[in-house]
């Protein structure tokens, strides 16, 4: 029941009104009988540096942070975590003892989740995307100790910066995606993880559509891992088209589910909830 002592944590980004952390969140704080709340919160641009400042006055108790913000919030934390720093981008925010921001990142942990039980030590990777959630998906690789990540995008300059931000850790093969030797990354590959929103619902569905088009894909063997980050619709195109042709697949829901455990526990100074219980009430929204 919601009283009046009742805290929040919330969500900030821009849109955020088709986001499913409220659904898995409040069924965690439910579990754990917490008396707290999840909301999501639309904040504009200009309004960003407003809002969290008037929500550390307030019981807010941590907050979650999405597109376009992950990278602008930095300038308002006064901790953040090893991780977020290599990343350069930050989704979990917690109060600290003398009330200012503590940032960190939990999307790594959330993609190695579903990775962690096959083994994968010395595979070759391929990344399809530059973006930020590709950061945190070469990150997780090279946890993984995946011998090669290769990095097809259609973004050179996204591209280059994101090659560099890796280079002290390791070398990345970075393809554009009309470049031919994006077939033989293909063919090799033993997973390969789309990071590029192609096959996201939208408002006006275009069918079967897949990321870098039709022809991308005619290497693709049953050998493969096909990876999507996306988790709605689930299966996407491209997951559809991969068990077709006999590949293992994994939809974007547990990276979801698994980030948004370790944020909760971030907040709640290390409380766990079973998987099961954030995974059970998205598959019932959904
Ligand atoms: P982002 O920063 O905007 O990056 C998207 C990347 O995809 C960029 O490299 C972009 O290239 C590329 N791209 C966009 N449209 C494309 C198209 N039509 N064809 C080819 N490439 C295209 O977004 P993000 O934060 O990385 O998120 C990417 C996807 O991952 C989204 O679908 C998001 O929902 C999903 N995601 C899921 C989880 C999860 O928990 N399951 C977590 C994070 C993200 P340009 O720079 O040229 O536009």
């Amino acid at each position: 029941m919601i009283t009046s002592k009742t805290s929040f944590i919330a969500l900030i980004g821009n849109p955020v009104s088709h986001s499913l952390s409220p659904i898995m969140q409040n069924a965690a704080l439910q579990y754990l009988g917490l008396d707290l709340i999840y909301i999501a919160i639309p904040c504009s641009n200009d309004d960003l540096v407003l809002v969290l400042n008037s929500l550390k006055k307030i019981n807010c108790k941590g907050l979650n942070i999405t597109i376009p913000y992950k990278k602008k919030v930095f300038d308002i934390c006064s901790e953040i975590s090893p991780i977020a720093n290599q990343l350069k981008a930050i989704n979990t925010l917690k109060l600290n003892s003398k009330k200012e921001w503590s940032a960190t990142n939990t999307d790594v942990e959330g993609f190695i989740y579903p990775l962690k039980s096959l083994n994968l030590t010395r595979k070759k990777s391929l990344v399809l995307g530059s973006g930020g959630a590709a950061r945190s998906v070469i990150q997780g690789l090279i946890n993984l100790n995946f011998s090669t990540i290769s990095v097809v995008s259609r973004n050179k300059t996204s591209l280059d910066e994101l090659i560099k931000n890796f280079a002290d850790q390791i070398t990345i093969q970075g393809l554009l995606d009309n470049n031919h030797g994006t077939q033989n990354l293909i063919e090799e590959a033993d997973l390969i993880v789309n990071t590029t929103p192609v096959g996201m619902k939208t408002a006006t569905p275009e069918k079967n559509i897949l990321p870098y088009g039709d022809t991308f894909w005619k290497s693709l063997n049953s050998k493969t891992i096909v990876y999507d980050l996306i988790y709605n619709p689930a299966p996407t195109p491209l997951l559809k088209l991969s068990a077709k042709k006999g590949c293992m697949t994994i939809d974007g829901l547990q990276m979801l589910v698994a980030q948004g455990l370790k944020s909760l526990s971030f907040w709640t100074n290390g409380l766990e909830v079973p998987f099961h219980i954030m995974n059970d009430a998205l598959k019932k929204y959904l």
